[in-house]
């Protein structure tokens, strides 16, 4: 059974799982890992909206596509590394149809995982199948059961930004709170069975804020991220007075880096400066046997987003 509803209310009222553009939940439910009623969002009104807010943040509803959002004049101008991630991720197709919440919400990418063959940790069975077996695309900073890499590259982005995201029964999270700290061994996400995720709220961008998007892929197109950085600085003058950076593709949740973010602040976003700091990229990773090469590709790719951000690319 599938619904149409066209408010809030009815939506929230289920049951069934939310389906946004179904570019996660279509192949869950073809592979058998997901079943059961559907409450389709695409009529829910004046959720897909980009909304300027007073204080000079902006409110982007759940139901806004993934393209929109990276189009948005607005968001290129004051939050550019979020532009950037979102024209940055997938294919023009799935930007097109994916959403912003179904981004958020999208359940981890591992093949055991998406495979109806097997029953790994996350689907309720005794282990992880990847750490004996191939996890050439998982984590290097092993945090947890599940050793995939969160799959949101807007959560990565939207942490670094300090957004929230809003739910229809009136509750605020931050990034870290949707998520969670990726020590259950089933959860990709913290959103209770039902509860409906209406939309995020980009705090104002602060000024002398700089942003970038950087991601380090082995496929031009199509594929997703070895390793993904989202850098927001703020500069008064030559000074770094705030960074923040994270991490995609290398963890079970997106990673703040604090040794760099504490490397980079204090002090002029000199191109030594910035190099000495992405150099501490990788401390703190406790890669599998398989990951270890991202360690590699980890102080390239935090620089390059610092260079992006600070113009000196
Ligand atoms: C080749 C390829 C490459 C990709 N590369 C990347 C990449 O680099 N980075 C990246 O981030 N993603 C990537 N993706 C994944 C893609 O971005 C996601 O599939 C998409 O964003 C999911 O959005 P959706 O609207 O289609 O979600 P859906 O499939 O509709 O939903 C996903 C989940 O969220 C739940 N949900 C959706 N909306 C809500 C809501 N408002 N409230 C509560 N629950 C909700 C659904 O019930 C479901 O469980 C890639 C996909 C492919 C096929
Ligand atoms: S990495 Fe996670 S999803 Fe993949 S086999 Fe292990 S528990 Fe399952």
């Amino acid at each position: 059974m599938i619904r149409f509803p066209k408010t809030l209310e009815d939506a929230a009222a289920g049951p069934g799982a939310f389906r946004a553009g179904a570019t996660d939940l279509a192949e869950r439910r073809r592979h058998r890992l997901q079943s059961g009623p559907l409450v389709d969002l695409r009529d829910v009104q004046a959720l897909d909206e980009i909304v300027p807010l007073d204080d000079g943040g902006v409110q982007v509803g759940a139901m806004t596509s993934i393209a929109a959002l990276a189009e948005d004049p607005l968001v290129q101008q004051a939050w550019p590394g979020l532009a950037q991630t979102a024209g940055g991720l997938a294919t023009p197709q799935i930007r097109n149809r994916g959403t912003v919440g179904g981004n958020l919400l999208q359940e981890v990418r591992c093949w055991y995982y998406r495979s109806p063959r097997f029953v790994c940790l996350k689907k309720g069975g005794a282990h992880c199948l990847a750490r004996d077996g191939d996890h050439l695309f998982h984590s290097c900073f092993d945090q947890g059961p599940c050793a995939a890499p969160h799959p949101s590259s807007l959560a990565v982005a939207l942490q670094a930004f300090d957004a929230r995201v809003s739910l229809h029964d009136g509750r605020t999270l931050s990034i870290p709170e949707l998520i969670g700290d990726g020590r259950a061994p089933t959860r990709t996400h913290r959103l209770e069975e039902g509860a409906l995720l209406t939309g995020v709220t980009v705090p104002p961008p602060i000024p002398g804020a700089r942003s970038a998007y950087f991601r380090a892929i082995h496929r031009v197109r199509a594929e997703w991220p070895l390793v993904e950085v989202v850098a927001h600085l703020v500069l008064e003058g030559e000074q770094i007075t705030q960074a923040h950076v994270v991490l995609g593709g290398v963890a079970n949740t997106p990673r703040a880096l604090p040794a760099v973010e504490a490397a980079l602040v204090g002090g002029p976003a000199s191109a030594e400066r910035l190099a000495a700091a992405a150099k501490r990229a990788a401390e703190g990773a406790n890669p599998l046997p398989m990951t270890a090469y991202k360690l590699r590709i980890l102080p390239g790719a935090v620089l390059s987003a610092l260079e992006r951000a600070t113009e000196r690319a």
